[in-house]
């Protein structure tokens, strides 16, 4: 065994892809103290800077002195408090769906849904760019599992078609997490019902950010469209946790057949308080979406007189491809010599021959910000080597 995890180690380091935890001494914000250097920062996923929110972090602090630090059990046994019940209500309002249940994460979430809804004999169809999550959801559960071309919406139809009455589930992201474009959420509703198969989006990156009140992907389409809902709680709404959404029926199956939320315990009430306070501040306050939408344009813009190769993205989730693993680390190390923090994504993550820096913005940064980032990327982007 230790023989294998050292030559496992060793390949990653000869390709450029090991990876390292840097170790964050402030709060999450638009410049970070990382390892030491106080850096400005374009990496983390709290697009409406509600991370650090001093109106989430009282309702936090009220939670523990009214539940405590701990739910103390699983949500079937004592963990489920009234705060919990109330947020799931609120999500529920909120999507537009008749109910939602709470996972402890988006991982967990993605895991058990798929796990209960599937099993042998049934296929799963995925988009080729989906979230690890969602694969090992659908290899967890046993079922046949295909994955289509990105946002294909063709590939797909053909294997739909070539599933015939075998049960299927559709699962895509909604926004991208690696390349920040949006699924054609409309389409695959439409096509999924057509073929009697169900539809699950995993709104992880559109929630909060995208749509009126931050309804995301799926904002206006119904529950029978999309009936598998999912939503994260650590990206924009600046906490953590996730829910899953959709009919009643849904939510009382999963209660009772979603290993991942069954045996684990409940995440503590003082964290579902801080939740209902960061909906209720992502949904009311749209000056955080314009301000989100400002940056990003001004990013494309920028970057696209530079000649820096963009994605066709309007997220603020806005990658830069490199190509190899070197130019990504490469260009990671020159924004950091020039005060600036952007994370290289590599494979496995994103795929071969395609690394590259993930960059986004958050509502907490300025345009002097953007400015700042790119001419930093103009300088580095130039002095890059080869591949
Ligand atoms: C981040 C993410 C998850 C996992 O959510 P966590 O709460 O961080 O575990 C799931 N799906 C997508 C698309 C994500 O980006």
């Amino acid at each position: 065994m230790r023989r294998r995890l050292a030559e496992a180690l060793q390949a990653r380091r000869r390709d450029g892809a090991l990876r390292r935890r840097p170790v964050v001494d402030t709060p999450s914000g638009r410049e970070l103290v990382i390892d030491g250097r106080r850096l400005l920062a374009f990496a983390s996923n709290d697009y409406l800077g509600l991370a650090n929110d001093p109106r989430v972090a009282d309702a936090f602090r009220q939670g523990i002195d009214r539940w405590g630090s701990g739910s103390a059990a699983a949500h079937l046994i004592t963990g489920h408090t009234r705060a919990h019940q109330a947020l799931e209500e609120e999500l529920a309002e909120f999507t537009g769906r008749e109910a939602a249940l709470l996972f402890s994460t988006g991982y967990m979430a993605n895991l058990g849904t798929i796990q209960a809804l599937t099993g042998r004999g049934d296929l799963v169809l995925e988009d080729r760019l989906n979230h690890a999550s969602l694969l090992d959801g659908a290899l967890l559960s046993g079922a046949r599992l295909q994955r289509y071309a990105h946002a294909d919406t063709q590939d797909l139809a053909r294997r739909l078609q070539r599933a015939g009455d075998r049960p299927a589930l559709v699962v895509s992201d909604g926004v991208f997490s690696m390349d920040g474009d949006i699924a054609p959420v409309a389409e695959l509703a439409a096509m999924t019902r057509q073929h009697d198969a169900w539809l699950m989006i995993d709104d992880a990156h559109g929630l909060g950010v995208l749509g009126p009140e931050g309804r995301g992907t799926t904002a206006g389409l119904t529950e029978a469209e999309v009936p598998v809902l999912v939503g994260t709680l650590g990206k924009a709404f600046g906490t953590a946790g996730a829910f899953v959404a959709g009919s009643r029926e849904l939510v009382e199956y999963l209660v009772n057949f979603a290993r991942s939320a069954i045996y684990t315990t409940a995440m503590p009430a003082a964290l579902a308080e801080a939740t209902r306070k960061a909906l209720e501040l992502a949904r009311s306050e749209d000056w955080r979406r314009e301000r989100l939408n400002e940056l990003t344009r001004q990013f494309r813009h920028g970057a696209a007189e530079l000649g820096l190769p963009l994605l066709p993205s309007t997220s603020p989730i806005q990658p830069l491809v490199t190509g190899s693993n070197t130019r990504a680390v490469a260009l990671q190390l020159a924004l950091r010599a020039g005060g600036i923090h952007v994370v290289a994504v590599r494979p496995p993550t994103v795929p071969e021959g395609s690394a590259r820096l993930r960059i986004t913005f958050s509502a907490a940064h300025e345009p002097a910000d953007v400015e700042r980032l790119l001419e930093a990327l103009d300088r580095a982007w130039s002095g890059l080597p080869e591949d």
